[in-house]
């Protein structure tokens, strides 16, 4: 029997990679996006197995109903639909702070409960939530955004917790500079790029290939016994 995976943000970035490999790996895709167009586009692109819902991870009636279309719960769940909001605290409107907050953080928990129920009556599976390097350390004017992805570090440990009882294990990937999504325009810059590598001790930036394969390691049996964690994807950056 084909089990189901639910990949968030699906539309473009490091999310269409993770789909693109969720159907390689023999799971039938519900690619869930804001941006309905987009995601229908690259559902098509995936081609057989990938299917693609509009709706907003922050509006619990949105997620509600397109959880009501899946025909069975999930087995693997991504949360990786995120925004960045960057800007100095003094200066951050709190509009901005907000919507970081809501979609990266609310947008991960109310995803997680509504799909957690179903799939602990259906024997469990896994969860993998994307937070970033920014969650585990401060950078320059990123404030709401790795406040949003700490948030997602903890909250990861508290699902991993609290479902382990439903046979759900839950863990986080943190990418760390990754040349896809929403990161491309800033690695455009060929300074920028040489500068940003020189700092990663593997020494080159990272894909969406890269976190897609940790996001399904950790989503597979392979990670058995693993639950509650957070792998930093980033070349050794968080420990140089
Ligand atoms: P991206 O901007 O390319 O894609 C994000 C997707 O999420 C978009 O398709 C967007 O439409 C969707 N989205 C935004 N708000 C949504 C909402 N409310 N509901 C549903 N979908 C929504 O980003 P990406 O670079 O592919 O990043 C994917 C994840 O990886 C994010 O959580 C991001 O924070 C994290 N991350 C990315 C990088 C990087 O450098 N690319 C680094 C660290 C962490």
């Amino acid at each position: 029997m084909t089990e189901w995976a639910v990949v968030t943000g699906a539309a473009q970035g490091i999310g269409a990679v993770i789909a693109e490999f969720a159907v390689t790996a023999g799971y039938r895709v519900a690619a869930w996006d804001i941006d309905g167009p987009a995601v229908e586009r690259t559902a098509a692109e995936i081609g057989d197995g990938c299917v693609a819902s509009a709706v907003d991870v922050a509006d619990e009636e949105s997620v509600r109903a397109a959880a009501a279309l899946l025909p069975e719960p999930p087995r693997l769940v991504v949360n990786n639909a995120g925004i960045v909001r960057f800007g100095p605290l003094l200066d951050l409107p709190l509009a901005e702070w907000e919507s970081a907050l809501r979609v990266n953080l609310t947008g991960t928990f109310i995803v997680g409960r509504t799909l957690a129920g179903p799939m602990g009556k259906a024997g469990g599976g896994a969860i993998v939530n994307l937070a970033s390097v920014n969650g585990l350390a401060a950078a320059p004017h990123a404030g709401a955004y790795s406040a949003s992805k700490a948030g997602i570090v903890r909250l990861t440990e508290h699902m991993a917790m609290e479902w382990a009882k439903l046979g759900i294990r839950v863990n986080c990937v943190a990418p760390g500079l990754i040349h896809a999504g929403m990161s491309d325009a800033i690695y455009a810059d060929a300074e920028v790029r040489r500068v940003r590598e020189g700092a990663v001790p593997l020494a080159r930036l990272g894909s969406a290939e890269d976190i897609a394969a940790a996001v399904l390691f950790l989503g597979s049996e392979k990670a058995g016994y693993v639950t509650g964690q957070t792998l930093a994807v980033d070349g050794g950056l968080i420990k140089s």
